[in-house]
């Protein structure tokens, strides 16, 4: 196997959920992302009329930005969610967009990074940043604990996060990612998730043997085995403590952070 052909093994494998119709179903008449793409668009750059949204899925913003007059394309690596009408649609990998550098005003990239391994995160950042002129607009869960949305597989044993996050982002970590741009806009916003201390957490896990509660409601596919049964999800008497424990001391946040970057200029 070539190194290409094992990057782009690695690269299938972060969009494997997304092969699935039923994990597009919550992004439809969704009001938190129709909250997002309002909030999104009212900070548009004036100066921005042609977008590319990279990893689009059904093109929820890329519909709504469409709709503003604004020449939107979308692309995704999984062909399932371009089925479902984003504007002028494409499959293509991340890490080789068939653009010339800067053809685009803005290049948004809305909940994809945080399903990249490592080991692309670099290069996938880098490529979608070659083919903007000028904008970028990046937006991921903000903060988050990955061990909070673990299951654990019936069949192998191995633990993973259900809904194949494998980064987690702050600002700084963000802007890292883009060094020739700077923040101009940077929001928190979304859904509101309450936090999960460590400790409480960690016996949930390995005392209770109790994971993730959305555990039966589909989508979760299991990286080491391929089992897409799970269980649902029943509480024991130390899961439902610890849960309780949890709300008395935990606050809940918005979910997701979002940043508008600018080139810098020379
Ligand atoms: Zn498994």
């Amino acid at each position: 196997m070539t190194s290409k052909e094992r990057t782009a093994g690695r690269e299938e494998a972060s969009v494997q959920r997304f092969h699935d119709a039923q994990v597009y179903e919550t992004y439809e008449s969704n009001p938190h992302l129709e909250e997002r793409n309002r909030l999104l668009i009212s900070n548009l750059p004036e100066d921005v009329a042609s977008v590319l949204d990279v990893g689009s899925g059904p093109g929820v913003f890329g519909r709504a930005v469409a709709a503003t007059g604004r020449r939107v394309f979308s692309t995704d690596l999984s062909i399932e969610g371009l089925l479902t009408g984003p504007p002028h649609a494409f499959q293509s990998s991340a890490l080789e967009l068939p653009h010339r550098s800067r053809e685009f005003d803005l290049v948004a990239s809305l909940e994809v990074l945080e399903h990249i391994p490592d080991e692309l995160l670099n290069p996938m950042a880098d490529e979608i940043a070659r083919v903007s002129s000028s904008w970028l607009l990046i937006g991921v869960p903000h903060r988050e604990n990955l061990l909070r949305n673990h299951l654990r597989c019936p069949s192998c044993g191995s633990r993973f996060n259900r809904t194949g996050h494998l980064q987690s982002f702050d600002s700084q970590r963000l802007g890292s990612l883009f060094p020739d741009f700077e923040t101009r806009w940077s929001q928190v916003c979304g859904p509101p998730v309450r936090d999960y201390r460590a400790p409480l957490l960690w016996m949930r896990h390995n005392v209770a043997r109790r994971f993730s509660e959305m555990s039966g409601l589909g989508g979760n596919i299991c990286p080491q085995c391929g089992q897409t049964t799970f269980p649902e999800f029943r509480h024991n008497p130390l899961s439902f403590a610890l849960d309780g424990m949890n709300k008395l001391i935990s606050s809940r946040r918005p979910y997701w952070i979002i940043e508008l970057m600018e080139r810098k200029r020379p």
